[in-house]
């Protein structure tokens, strides 16, 4: 038995067997595979070559078009060690011999090829261990990556555990067979955190050497409230976790009680409560959950689960779905929010330096015109068949603003040229998630029409900290007095200009952060759709006055610490029943 610590980002207790994902920019674990299996993972390393000459070829080609024949050498030689067969007749044997990976197989004989390269007397060929790590990074990449991951040969329910875990390969997950997961890297506010409690199973990130720990098929529990893993739990450890989970289904079902009553304050002021979603199929849990409509629809998901950019047509298939299952509620769409932690296969082969500062959100967007005006055209298509807003992701100045906004009506105009009906009086607003765009709220509330504060960005920029990196995690904090000043300006910039105002981060479904939001003045609340019940059980106990207390003794403190201490304490006497023993921050 073994006890590991990490950060708790999605909550529950998953009880199951470990499957590992492995990462290609490390020492590939040797694993094996069941006999029955043995040939799918021939035919996985096989296809992952294939892909690998084509990727290869199509460099090979660009290269001498555009730098020469010489320069395009390099690939040559790629190629040439792909199509050795003493290099992939090994390894295939290796997989039928002893049931190993194919990725364990395919590391094997690069490593091996390595090594030969490096012991030969000449310079020159010592040169070639580079090369050879550059193809197994390929390879593995092929069989480890977002759309081929070994991820996809999951035939039974399991915990996953991997180093990392991008969001797409959260998105991809087939949702009946993995029941939680944990991973050494990432923060609470990482999008495979986010979708890791969209799908509402548990997750711990940030658990150092958890991979090297595990095997395929051994015992593990996640606890995703406590941030704990354990490994190869005794019996008496099962049993309480058990008792845990039969505790935690008792609290859903009371609070499920609440979902048909209104969200509103002990003294009669109404929180507006909604759902963030990634995909449509999120909408029916934000309804059985009490949500009013949804807040924030991060479209860009549709990109990540996709291996090609979706067209228009299934893009307003998706938006237009959402506006009949939502009938007649609001849904707020935000526009194309991709990079950062959020790529597509295409943008992948391009890393960025600096990613949480790149070519990422809306500044992507007004470079990728064709793309931007696709999606457009498909939400204000969408916009004719119920209530709908748009929003832009990151604006950091007026001029992206006012550039987004001309690009929208460039595209009404498209569609009014082509007769296609669509809402001509769309609400268009935008994310408030960088301090330039806090500290500047007034103009750009002469400007949008509504507001929603992104405070998982807005952390992230103001305190400089990666909101995707474990090592900084505990300085990640909403409750940061500089946080407060920025959204207290941006809630008063709002009333003075009359726009409506929402905050759409994670601190929204955050216990202590949304009182303090509601005491700052904010009235919208928009968060991962389990959380709406535990909010409405929040709303409904406290008196309006008791938040504006809260928020007015926590904005005149100096320091992060204090505010989380003063705020915990003071959610704790203002609705004791919400912590149930737990931690505030769960
Ligand atoms: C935010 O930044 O708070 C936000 C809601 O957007 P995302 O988490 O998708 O970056
Ligand atoms: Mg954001």
């Amino acid at each position: 038995m073994e006890v590991l610590k990490g950060i708790a980002v999605s909550p529950g207790i998953a009880i199951g067997e470990v499957f590992v994902v492995d990462d290609e920019r490390r020492r590939i674990p040797r694993r094996t595979v069941p006999a029955a299996q043995v040939a799918a993972e021939k035919a996985r390393a096989e296809q992952a070559v294939r892909d690998s000459v084509s990727e290869l070829a199509a460099l090979r080609d660009r290269t001498a078009g555009e730098l020469g024949e010489e320069a395009a050498k390099i690939f040559a030689f790629h190629l040439g060690m792909l199509a050795d067969r003493s290099l992939t007749g090994p390894l295939l044997a290796q997989i039928e011999r002893e049931g190993v990976t194919a990725e364990f197989a395919v590391w094997t004989a690069m490593e091996l090829l390595a090594s030969r390269f490096a012991a030969m007397p000449d310079a020159a060929f010592r040169t070639k261990v580079d090369d050879v790590r550059d193809l197994s990074g390929r390879v593995l990449r092929h069989l480890i990556g977002e759309h081929a991951s070994r991820l996809h040969t999951l035939r039974h329910r399991a915990v996953v555990v991997a180093r990392d875990l991008t969001p797409s390969q959260a998105a991809a997950f087939d949702r009946g067979h993995v029941i939680g997961f944990v991973t050494e890297m990432g923060g609470r506010t990482s999008h495979t955190a986010i979708f890791a409690r969209a799908l509402g199973i548990p997750a711990v990130v940030g658990c150092a050497g958890v991979s090297a720990h595990v095997t395929d098929g051994a015992a593990i529990v996640i606890d995703g409230d406590e941030g704990t893993v354990v490994v190869d739990p005794t019996e008496e450890q099962l049993a309480a976790y058990q008792v845990r989970i039969e505790r935690a289904r008792l609290l859903r079902l009371s609070l499920a009680e609440l979902a048909t009553l209104p969200s509103v304050t002990r003294d009669g002021h109404r929180i507006e409560l909604m759902g963030n979603i990634e995909l449509p199929d999120e909408i029916p849990a934000v309804l059985e959950h009490g949500g009013e409509g949804v807040g924030l629809f991060r479209t860009e998901f549709l990109y990540l689960t996709s291996d090609h950019e979706p067209t228009e047509e299934e893009q307003y298939q998706a938006y237009a779905s959402c506006v009949r299952q939502l009938a007649g509620r609001p849904l707020t769409v935000r526009t194309l929010d991709l990079g950062a932690d959020k790529y597509t296969q295409a943008q992948q082969e391009e890393p960025e330096r600096n990613p949480f500062l790149g070519c990422r959100s809306i500044r992507y967007c007004l470079q990728s015109l064709p793309m931007f005006k696709r999606q457009l055209r498909a939400i204000l298509r969408a916009s004719a068949q119920g209530p709908l807003k748009v929003m832009f992701p990151l604006i950091t100045s007026t001029t992206e603003f006012r550039q987004a906004r001309f690009i929208l009506n460039d595209v009404m105009d498209d569609l009014e040229d082509e007769g296609i009906k669509f809402d001509r009086n769309v609400q268009v607003g935008m994310m408030v998630e960088v301090p330039s765009a806090a500290i500047m709220a007034d103009a750009f509330a002469r400007e949008a029409d509504f507001f929603s504060i992104g405070t998982n960005d807005l952390v992230q920029y103001t305190l400089a900290v990666d909101r995707t990196n474990e090592r900084v995690a505990s300085l990640y904090n909403p409750g940061h007095p500089a946080v407060i000043r920025l959204i207290r300006e941006v809630v008063r910039a709002a009333g003075r200009h009359d726009i409506p105002l929402s905050v759409c981060g994670e601190a929204a479904g955050e216990t202590e952060h949304a009182l303090l939001l509601i005491g700052l003045g904010v009235r919208t609340l928009s968060a991962t759709s389990s959380s709406i019940p535990r909010l409405k059980r929040l709303v409904r106990s406290v008196e309006l006055s008791q938040c504006e207390r809260l928020a007015k003794k926590a904005a005149q403190l100096d320091s992060e610490v204090a505010v989380t201490g003063f705020l915990r304490d003071g959610a704790r006497k203002i609705i004791p029943e919400a912590f149930d023993g737990r931690s505030a921050d769960e």
